[in-house]
């Protein structure tokens, strides 16, 4: 990525989110800026005519137009503001939208890998902790645009006074205050540009320190009832107290740096004040400038300087801002790699679908370590699948590979004599019911989220629910379908426990009536009879569908026509209940007893 690129092209598709946005601002400021400089002017005119004793009219005339004038900017002013704060919210709706679209329309092996998922929190946290990224870069360009408008207002009276002191006598004096006016402002430039690394290095320092404590923040959320019950309030109340003083110490060293590196800076851009007020006095005793000029030129001489300082500060606040820009746009510039597919994928009516894992191994992004390795298996459509073994031993991993969520890193999944890589993925997806062990809900009403669309089929949705034992439930729901299962939006909506939100995910899963239902852990947030209770209808509820099944619990898989046992990444047994427990050796009869002695015992 070319640097001096960087916030013309974040720019570029920043302001593309809302075309009309940027336009209007300039509208906007250029009212801003033209306020001050036309009370200025005609502050100037009625006190010079009110000096010479003009007419009454003239007056009157002049006020009467400083009045109008300030009611015609200031009313255009609001309603321009009103313009820029309505077009404002729409951009940053579109943004948020588009950096949100990004996130769901990453691969997921994207999205989970550790590397991108650290992109990710950077920008929202250089963003929420700090405002550096887009939104610097608008008030960095908002600012300089000011600066260049006022600028050009001021030019025009500057113009004026030029005129003027040239129509005079020649006057060494002002020649050499003009030129005083020039270096000085050259040389306030150069002591802030001098500083402006050194500036940015305190700002790095302490912007990393405070994205450290916002972690570190994160880290200690503190769950009330561990805190109570393991006495933690001192330990969380002694780091607090050390982070605060830390950060007070930071934050005062970079105070002091900045007060040292800005000081020369503003001592030099006094100068320019002082020789602007001796030039325009000087012509005034000479009567050469009108009274009123003492306001009118002297307000912007001074103003000149500042505005091209300011010019230079924004200009160093953008270049310093780009290193937030990068992640930003490395993030919504990701290319999905994962190949697409473009093969049918066949809707057959007798579901017939055989999987086969070929020589299949993965690893994670970021990770040495094999998840699974060299997996070799065959099942077939209608068959039951139980998928066991220790914590970390593959399970979970296996699942998503088959759903493509990751693509294997050696070997190959084929279904129906296809590498499943070639099938057109969403409808490969469509394919897939499954139910994660951290599957989520949506903050919407039960039937969007158990038919996952806007609409939904009533009677299917309440099959589906009163299927998996949720029916007393569902009944006692306010607004049935329509209830909310949070009350986050709606005061009428009720709060699921973790085991009513399992169910529903389960009925989920049910009422998307594909070929494959998959469950991890199915039941683990149930209670005993409602697990048992999902167990006794697990062959309704699957039907004539082929089912995997993950579960610790070793006795609910008995009824499966095949058990595949994982250990550390590998398959190493697959065959009936029974044909597992022959094998006195084996993993599964390992697991079998060391589950059994709690119940007999
Ligand atoms: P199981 O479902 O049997 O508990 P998993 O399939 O979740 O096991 O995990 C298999 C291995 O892969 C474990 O060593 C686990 O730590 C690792 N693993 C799982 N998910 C990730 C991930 N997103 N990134 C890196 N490693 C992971």
């Amino acid at each position: 990525m070319r640097k001096e690129n960087i916030t013309v092209r974040a720019l570029k598709r920043y302001g593309g989110f809302n075309k009309k946005y940027f336009p209007l601002r300039f509208f906007r400021i250029l009212f801003e800026c033209f306020s001050p400089y036309f009370n200025l002017w005609m502050s100037a005119e009625i006190v010079t005519a009110l000096y010479e004793k003009q007419e009454k009219r003239v007056i009157f005339l002049l006020i009467t137009i400083t009045l109008f004038g300030n009611l015609f900017v200031h009313t255009m002013g609001a309603l321009l503001g009103h313009l820029v704060n309505l077009e404002f919210k729409r951009l940053c709706d579109k943004e948020a939208a588009a950096f949100n679209q990004k996130t769901v329309s990453l691969d997921y092996s994207k999205l989970e890998d550790p590397k991108i998922r650290v992109l990710r929190r950077k920008i929202k946290e250089n963003a929420f902790v700090n405002g550096y990224g887009v939104n610097c870069m608008r008030t960095s360009v908002e600012g300089i645009l000011r600066s260049v408008i006022s600028l050009a207002f001021a030019g025009v009276l500057f113009a004026e006074m030029l005129t003027r002191i040239a129509s005079a006598e020649f006057e060494w004096l002002t020649w050499i205050l003009l030129a005083l006016m020039v270096v000085f402002t050259a040389l306030a430039i150069l002591a802030k540009n001098a500083v402006q690394e050194k500036e940015a290095g305190v700002f790095k320092r302490l912007n990393d320190w405070m994205l450290k404590e916002n972690q570190l923040g994160q880290g200690h959320s503190l769950n009330g009832m561990d805190a109570r019950v393991y006495k933690q309030q001192p330990i969380l109340t002694r780091l607090e107290m050390k982070m605060n003083r830390e950060h007070l110490a930071l934050f005062s060293w970079a105070r002091w740096r900045t007060w040292l590196h800005i000081t020369p800076h503003i001592l030099l851009s006094k100068i320019p004040e002082i020789c602007a007020y001796t030039i325009v006095c000087f012509y005034c005793v000479r009567n050469i400038f009108p009274i009123g000029s003492v306001i009118k030129y002297v307000g912007y001489l001074y103003q000149f300087p500042m505005e091209i300082l300011s010019i230079f500060y924004f200009r160093a606040e953008l270049r310093n801002n780009e290193q937030f820009l990068v992640p930003y746009l490395e993030y919504l510039n990701l290319p999905n790699d994962m190949y697409q597919g473009t093969l049918a994928v066949e809707k057959r009516s007798d579901k017939k679908y055989d999987v086969e894992f070929r020589n299949v191994s993965f690893k994670y992004a970021g990770s040495d370590k094999y998840a699974l390795k060299n997996v070799n298996m065959t099942f077939k459509v209608g068959e039951r699948l139980a998928v066991v073994g220790m914590n970390g031993s593959g399970k979970t991993t296996f699942i998503k590979l088959m759903c493509r969520l990751y693509d294997p890193t050696e070997g190959e999944i084929y279904m129906n004599d296809f590498n499943i890589r070639k099938y057109d993925y969403r409808q490969y997806l469509d394919l897939f019911s499954v139910v994660f062990q951290d599957f989520s809900l949506l903050a919407l009403p039960l039937g969007n989220n158990v038919s996952s669309s806007e609409t939904w089929d009533a009677e299917r949705a309440e099959r589906c629910l009163r299927g998996v034992g949720l029916g007393e439930r569902y009944d006692a729901m306010p607004k049935g379908l329509e209830t909310p299962i949070t009350k986050h939006f709606d005061d009428e909506g009720v709060n699921v426990s973790g085991g009513e939100a399992q169910k529903i995910a389960l009925a989920r899963a049910l009422y998307r009536d594909a070929p494959f239902i998959i469950l991890d852990e199915p039941t683990a947030a149930l209670d005993p009879i409602a697990e048992a209770e999902i167990y006794s209808k697990f062959d309704e509820i699957v039907g004539d569908k082929t089912a995997i099944y993950i579960s610790h619990r070793l006795s609910s898989c008995r009824f499966c026509d095949k058990i595949a046992v994982f250990d550390k990444g590998e398959l190493v047994q697959l065959g009936s209940h029974e044909e597992l427990l022959a094998d006195q050796n084996g993993k599964y009869y390992e697991l079998w007893t060391a589950q059994a002695q709690y119940y007999t015992k």
